[in-house]
């Protein structure tokens, strides 16, 4: 078995490392400028500007206006507002208490649904086609007069699928129904603009693209019906109250607007890599099934599924040995409690069970190398070798 020193990262859908420009952009409210935005002395004002300036930074990266930016902890939080907030908003204004998700949303977004379900909401999870889209006319069809929102997520995080969601946006709208989009994985990587694009809440995250950790935003377009999140002072217009992790803003407004800049290069870059490795994947493994659009997805995503029809693998043994020789990947499983529980993504494209286990995604960045590329194959062709069970 080979053995390489250099490990090989392809878990940038995971999380990505922070910028050395961000973290130098960061350093100086950690320290000297540490005042609480909030204060009316000099040390709140020298943070309120930056504070500011990050809210119109995020603003003019996805097209949106200043006021329309909420900070939050992250993409998850930015979720369950989306969902929270307007569930209890909407139908304390108007009655309504049915919602339309995906069946292959993030699970910030199918958790908030079912935690709504406890308090009398009705869910209706769309399917999806093999690729991973929604299809317009099972969306048409779950709306009923009773439907408050729509959820549905721009790429998803293990096939890189990219939803329509412009169509998706009018046909909502032309129902009079809030439209929610999870962009957690599309921004910085695909161009997003609220000025033209109909959405009323999109949810991003800075650690996706080389941002800190701990920081997102939900985009809350002027006159949507959403009630406050976090309760206390009256920060974020009162929407989530808690004091201002300055730093972090000025942390995820420099991310996404270095993104923004190289997005165009990054992704064809990117895009000629995937080509690669699939070329490569092809070549080396008979039968093996690739997950997601093939064309509309993330220019960074391969995800994989060996054929349990084909050849039985133990996809637990398959990551822990990738692992073992360096090379960090996700499984077409979600770790929860120690277990490995089989991606309701790839269920919800028909996959068996077992094909589901024995899948891989490897998701790739800017730091990615033709290279690693091709080491990583030859390692999980290695692998494959040792944890085929036929
Ligand atoms: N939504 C999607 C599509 C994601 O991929 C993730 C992170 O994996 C999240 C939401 C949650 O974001 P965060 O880690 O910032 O809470």
């Amino acid at each position: 078995m080979t053995t390489h020193k250099e490990k090989i990262y392809l878990d940038y859908c995971a999380t990505t490392p922070v910028d050395p420009r961000v973290v130098d952009a960061m350093m100086p409210y950690f320290t000297g400028m540490f005042g609480n935005a909030s204060s009316i002395h000099s040390f709140g004002r020298e943070t309120k500007i930056p504070l500011e300036e990050s809210r119109e930074a995020v603003a003019r990266a996805i097209g949106a206006e200043t006021g329309e930016v909420y900070f939050t902890s992250g993409g998850t939080e930015a979720d369950n507002h989306a969902l929270i907030g307007t569930a209890f908003e909407v139908r304390r204004k108007t009655g309504k208490d049915h919602l339309i998700i995906s069946a292959i949303e993030h699970h910030a977004v199918l958790h908030s649904a079912e935690y709504l379900k406890g308090f009398g909401f009705r869910v209706t999870e769309l399917p999806v086609d093999e690729f991973g889209k929604v299809v317009s006319n099972e969306l048409r069809s779950a709306i009923t007069p009773k439907t408050f929102l729509i959820s549905i997520m721009h790429a998803n995080n293990e096939i890189g699928t990219i939803q329509d969601i412009d169509t998706i946006a009018g046909i909502a709208h032309e129902h009079g129904i809030i439209f929610h989009s999870d962009c957690v994985q599309s921004a910085g990587k695909l161009h997003l603009d609220m000025k033209r694009q109909n959405i009323d809440l999109l949810s991003i995250s800075a650690h996706k693209f080389y941002g800190p950790k701990g920081i997102g935003a939900l985009f809350i377009r002027r006159g949507t019906e959403i009630d406050s999140f976090v309760h206390g002072g009256a920060q974020e217009k009162g929407r989530r109250a808690g004091t201002e992790n300055v730093a972090l803003t000025v942390g995820f407004a420099k991310a996404l607007q270095l993104a923004v800049e190289g997005m165009k290069y990054e992704s064809q870059r990117l895009a000629e890599l995937r080509s690669a490795m699939r070329k490569l994947l092809s070549e080396k493994f008979d039968g093996i099934l690739f997950n997601g659009h093939p064309t509309d997805s993330l220019p960074n995503i391969v995800n994989i599924s060996f054929d349990s029809k084909k050849n039985e693998i133990d996809g637990e043994a398959l990551l822990m040995n990738m692992d073992l020789h360096g090379v960090a990947v996700t499984s077409g499983s979600a770790c929860t409690s120690g277990s490995l529980e089989p991606s309701h993504v790839l269920r919800a494209l028909g996959r068996d069970e077992k094909t589901t286990q024995a899948s891989i995604r490897f998701s790739m960045g800017k730091y990615t190398t033709r290279e690693e590329i091709e080491r990583a194959v030859v390692i999980l062709e290695e692998v494959v070798a040792t944890v085929s069970r036929s």
